[in-house]
């Protein structure tokens, strides 16, 4: 919901419109000067009626103002502006949609209008007559790229990954500003085919998406499972290790599959091998690695319970909760067991609390995505890669 301070800035807006009006009057025109003080005394009354809520009598008196005075244009788009931001949508309409009725109304007038009811559509979910307006709108000399953008947020949202792509190469071909946020469309309509069991399709669609980074690292991602499916492990396995090689943090996500494809290809020796030149590369990657381990149920691996040991003995607030002094001097079997006991608590805690976080609006999930559905930014959301114990501990 628009808060109180959202209120207020959008009547400052409409202040700084009548005050714009007001010099653009007095300073520039010569006129009846008893029409401006009338008039002026309307913006005061409306800018009262809309700080004290009365928003049908404010509505009311803007409306007709629209017929006095082009000057108030911009208090039109502010007043409008401000409806459709306290969820007021009809009204916003209303206005926008008078000020298009007015028939001198300039070409850019007309488009920001438009635009705006445009925005109107999309703030009360009617999203085919948003996209009709904007659709017109990217043929506009002012508002093409805004109407663009919109196009993307609203391909984006219904998930319309084809009209996507293509909105989003014509927004790039006007603006000039290159992003990698193309390649996850590619990616998303690569899932897609692989999820309908269409293959051919899914490698066709993942061609596009090495443009990028980010594409290229979630490219490898979809082909390693489509090797998996296909039962090229060895494959797959090259795959997921590259993923690691570039971005550790999908250690939790590419473990247990990469796990899978050295116990397929019969090459488990490897695998352990593969975990110690990892942590002899970057200790720090140690506690990573457990937490993986941990999360996925890897305990077939002596190198991983190696990681998941140092990790539980090097903890402090685990400390508090286990006798770590008298478990570091146990017996193997012991400490194994103990140690299992302990994975599988704090596995069973990681399951049920959220795991990763968008590092722009704070959302959390439990399952990685791509998208951050609150602020819908591309590949923001960052494994947390911890448990909360502080909650269990109080
Ligand atoms: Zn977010």
């Amino acid at each position: 919901m628009p808060t109180e301070a959202t209120f207020l800035l959008a009547g400052l807006l409409i202040v700084f419109a009548a005050t714009g009006w007001a010099f653009a009057w007095f300073g520039d025109r010569d006129r009846d000067s008893e029409l401006p003080a009338r008039i002026n005394a309307d913006y005061i009354k409306g800018l009262n009626l809309v700080l004290n809520r009365r928003t049908d009598e404010a509505l009311e008196l803007f409306l007709q103002m629209a017929k006095v005075d082009d000057d108030t244009l911009e208090t039109h788009f502010a007043l409008g502006h401000l409806f459709r931001r306290r969820g007021e949508v009809e009204r916003a309409i209303r206005v926008h949609q008078n000020l298009l009725a007015r028939p001198n109304l300039g070409q850019a007038q007309r488009d920001q209008a438009l635009y705006a009811l445009g925005e109107d559509y999309l703030g009360a979910g009617l999203f085919d007559r948003a996209e009709n307006l904007f659709g017109d709108l990217t043929a506009s000399d002012t508002v093409a790229i805004s109407a663009l953008e919109r196009l993307v947020y609203i391909y984006e949202r219904e998930q319309e990954w084809e009209k996507a792509i293509h909105a989003h190469r014509r927004l790039q071909a006007l603006s000039g500003k290159k992003s990698s946020q193309v390649a996850h469309y590619h990616c998303e309509l690569a899932e897609r085919a692989r999820r309908d069991g269409d293959l051919k399709r899914a490698r066709e669609c993942l061609k596009n998406t090495v443009s990028s980074e980010a594409g290229a690292l979630r490219g490898a991602l979809i082909r390693a499972a489509i090797a998996e499916e296909d039962g090229d492990h060895a494959l797959a396995l090259d795959l997921y290790e590259q993923v690691l090689d570039k971005d550790s943090q999908f250690m939790p996500e590419v473990l247990p599959a990469l796990f899978d494809c050295y116990a397929e290809t019969a090459r488990l020796p490897d695998f352990e091998r593969y975990i110690e030149k990892l942590v002899a590369r970057d200790p720090s990657a140690a506690s990573s690695i457990a937490y993986a381990a941990i999360i996925g149920d890897l305990t077939d691996s002596e190198a991983l319970t190696r990681c998941v040991e140092e990790f539980v003995f090097g903890d402090e607030t685990l400390a508090e909760l286990v006798d770590v002094d008298t478990l570091r001097t146990a017996t193997t079997e012991h400490k194994r067991q103990a140690l299992e006991r302990i994975s599988s608590a704090l596995r069973s805690l990681g399951l049920a609390s959220a795991r990763y976080r968008c590092a722009n609006c704070g959302y959390s999930t439990r399952r990685f995505i791509w998208h951050c559905p609150s602020c819908k930014q591309w590949e923001t959301l960052r494994p947390m890669q911890r448990f909360q114990l502080d909650s269990v501990i109080g």
